[in-house]
């Protein structure tokens, strides 16, 4: 059972998915946290970046009605009818989200407690146990929010559910220290063996990250590696090399698993008036294959879920 003071424990995600299946061992809840100090070039949570809100609005969802302006003067219709949005006068209060009636708008982005969290992912919680799933708390970078994600991954535990946390590594290892005791499986990000390399397409140093990955697996924390594996940026040979090296040298890691890359994120900084990023190919099932095949023969422990 858990304490109140736990389960007020208040911080901000911008989503929950229910029944993921590449979040973790088995049928998971996964919850995402605000904020991230990595600036990947194809980073797939755009929304999960900053620790603000914003306001999302889908062009192919609009109607043109103007009902927003009416309730904001952040939005207009121009000389053809056609609904214009001045994000410099949006405050963020919600109000054209709710007389919407196509639900073209919406916050990216919500304060909740842990109590609230663990009332969300409970409808979820029968295919915990046949599957041997859980919940998942990724982000963002969740431990951006360490008061936050010490509360949810105790109050999760407390309550008997597999707990997993997906992690850039980019954090003080306080953090991963103090919820350890709690979390039964590690998902922890590795994008690039070459430091300058890394800079260049996460806007950080691996050092830090890599130094982490190694104390907690000294640890004996349950860490499963992921690489999400970009075509034209870190699909060198040198990179794969650097991944098998790790699998070797830290024999208790459940693996490395090759993630995929996948193209919804432009549309999502654009409805939410970001820079929208480069794009890529993601890979076909074949280029996968040729990559494990390649991370095999450099002797990798190769995890495919
Ligand atoms: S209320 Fe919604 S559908 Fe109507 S103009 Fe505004 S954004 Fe478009
Ligand atoms: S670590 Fe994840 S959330 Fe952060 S920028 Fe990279 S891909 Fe995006």
């Amino acid at each position: 059972m858990n304490d109140n003071t736990l389960l007020e424990v208040t911080g901000r995600i911008f989503n929950i998915q229910f029944f993921c299946v590449h979040d973790g061992p088995g049928i998971r809840t996964t919850v995402f946290l605000k904020g991230c100090p990595l600036r990947c070039l194809w980073c797939h949570n755009p929304e999960g970046i900053s620790r603000d809100l914003h306001l999302s609005y889908s062009a192919t969802k609009c109607i043109h009605c103007g009902t927003c302006a009416a309730a904001c003067s952040a939005h207009s219709l121009d000389a053809e009818h056609r609904h214009v949005l001045d994000r410099s006068r949006c405050t963020l209060r919600g109000e054209c989200v709710k007389v919407c009636p196509t639900e073209a708008l919406s916050i990216v982005g919500r304060n909740v407690t842990v109590g609230e969290i663990l009332g969300e992912i409970e409808r979820d919680r029968k295919f915990y146990e046949p599957s041997g799933g859980g919940v998942t708390f990724s982000g963002g970078e969740p431990a951006m929010q360490p008061e936050f994600l010490l509360a949810l991954v105790k109050a999760a535990k407390a309550e008997g559910i597999n707990v997993a946390v997906e992690t850039s590594g980019l954090a003080p290892f306080s953090v991963y220290e103090s919820i350890l005791p709690y979390v039964n499986t590690f998902l922890f990000d590795y994008k690039e063996t070459n430091e300058a390399r890394h800079r260049e397409f996460t806007g950080v140093s691996n050092e830090l990250i890599l130094a982490n990955l190694r104390k907690l697996h000294d640890s004996g924390a349950s860490i499963l590696v992921r690489c999400p594996v970009i075509p034209g940026l870190n699909d060198r040979d040198e990179h794969f090399e650097g991944i098998a090296r790790l699998t070797r040298e830290l024999p208790n890691l459940i693996g490395a698993e090759i993630l995929g890359y996948h193209k919804l994120a432009a549309s999502k900084s654009g409805r939410m008036g970001l820079s929208v990023q480069d794009e890529y190919e993601p890979p076909s099932p074949e280029l996968k294959a040729e990559w494990n095949a390649k991370l095999e023969s450099y002797g990798a422990r190769i995890y495919e879920a």
